[in-house]
Order: structure tokens, then C-alpha cells, then sequence
């Protein structure tokens, strides 16, 4: 448990705020120089998946959207030119 000591000492509990046990992802220390007491946080696991999940996500989207607009885009082209194609064999 990460704990601050100094004229008193004190043990706390650390939690995510998702509700992740932080207590092995928390320690505690003092800065060398000030000697101010300070915390150090290794960001949730869950936390972390879940910002993965959703960035894969966004980006599956993002693609997929420009992929479709970008496919879209060429079919309009070609029909345009096949379309002038048979305009000019009449
Ligand atoms: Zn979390």
C-alpha cells in the first residue's frame, strides 16, 4: 500500500474511478530536493483497454467511412465516363 509519511504518516486505499484497485500502481515518495511528499499513478489497465477498444473502434469507423466515400466517389467517376462513352457512340 503506497503510504506518505512525515510528521504523520498516513496508509491509504487508491482506486480508479472506474473501481480498479490501484494500490499495486500507486507508490509514494519525496522529492529529492524540496523533500515534498508526492504520489506517482501507472494509468488502470481497464482504463487503458477500454480507451484502445474505443480508439480501434473510432478509427475502424473512420476508415470504413472514407474507404465507402472514396469508393463512392469513384463508381459516380465511372459511370459519369461510361455514360459519356455511350452519349458519343450514338
Ligand atoms: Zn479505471
Amino acid at each position: 500500500m503506497p503510504e506518505i509519511t512525515g510528521t504523520t504518516s498516513i496508509d491509504f486505499e487508491a482506486y480508479c474511478d472506474c473501481g480498479y484497485h490501484m494500490c499495486n500502481l500507486v507508490s509514494s515518495g519525496h522529492t529529492k530536493v524540496r523533500n515534498q511528499p508526492y504520489i506517482t499513478i501507472t494509468p488502470c489497465p481497464n482504463c487503458l483497454d477500454s480507451a484502445k477498444q474505443e480508439s480501434f473502434d473510432d478509427g475502424k469507423e473512420e476508415g470504413y467511412a472514407e474507404g465507402f466515400e472514396a469508393g463512392k466517389a469513384e463508381a459516380e467517376q465511372n459511370l459519369e465516363k461510361s455514360n459519356t462513352e455511350t452519349e458519343k457512340t450514338k
